[in-house]
């Protein structure tokens, strides 16, 4: 039972042209439902196509991406689209939050825009937000928040909808080690507790080593 199946994954950019680069040539991967997998790579070596690639962001320009066990690649955009907004939580480096909307508000938000109701969204959104620590938080902006505050809000805010699959890119890059470490524990333990399957990116070996298993990315391929 896999969550996110990737065969036969190409994909280089400018195609056809001197400056032609190939990100992913012929990979696979495998993520079984409820693991949670790093994905180590150094900078450069294509973690962020591999992550759009997966999560229906972009496209491969061949192979097969299955989720939840359906094969997205011959489906239409607005299928690909609808699997992309219930089945795919993304987390970035950057926290992305709405800055003229609370804590609480972010993660109402795109709930609501799924269809619950305000009161629905209202208590899953405190839910949230009391397993990261941050219920106290939740009528402050973005703006009031320190940087590993606003991070724990986007964690909480891809897990709004309920995902199957979770994607995260470098989720606490952007933070001082000593918050990042922290900050880290709180997703694993987030994403434990809900029992989501994830993939995390991250340069840091000593992160990747807390999670299920750790595979590397390397000239176009994971191993
Ligand atoms: P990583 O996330 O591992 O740092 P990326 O997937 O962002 O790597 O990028 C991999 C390589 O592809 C980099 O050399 C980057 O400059 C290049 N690249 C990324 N996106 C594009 C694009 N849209 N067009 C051309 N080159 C790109
Ligand atoms: P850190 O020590 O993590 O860098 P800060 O020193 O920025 O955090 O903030 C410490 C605490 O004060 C945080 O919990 C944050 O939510 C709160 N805080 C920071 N700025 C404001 C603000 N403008 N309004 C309300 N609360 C704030």
């Amino acid at each position: 039972n896999n969550i996110l199946e990737l065969q036969g994954v190409s994909k280089a950019y400018n195609k056809g042209k001197p400056t032609e680069i190939s990100i992913l040539n012929d990979l696979d991967f495998t993520l079984a439902t409820g693991e949670v997998v790093g994905l180590v790579a150094p900078s450069g070596a294509g973690k962020s196509t591999l992550l759009h690639i997966a999560g229906l962001l972009d496209t491969a320009d061949a192979g097969h991406i299955a989720i939840a066990g359906v094969d997205q690649s011959g489906l239409s955009e607005r299928k690909r689209t609808r699997t992309r907004r219930q089945d795919v939580g993304f987390i970035y480096q950057f926290h992305h939050l709405l800055p003229e909307f609370s804590a609480l508000e972010n993660i109402i938000l795109p709930q609501m825009a799924n269809g619950v109701s305000k009161v629905a969204a209202t208590d899953r959104a405190r839910d949230l937000l009391n397993r990261v620590g941050l219920e106290p938080r939740g009528t402050h902006r973005p703006a009031e928040l320190s940087g590993g505050e606003q991070q724990r809000v986007a964690f909480c805010r891809a897990l709004a909808n309920e995902p199957k699959l979770l994607l995260a890119d470098e989720p606490t890059g952007n933070l001082d080690p000593e918050t990042s470490d922290t900050v880290f524990n709180a997703l694993l333990d987030l994403v434990k507790e809900t029992g989501l399957s994830a993939l995390i990116a991250t340069h840091n070996i000593e992160l990747a080593g807390r999670m299920d298993r750790m595979v590397r990315l390397e000239r176009g391929q994971l191993s």
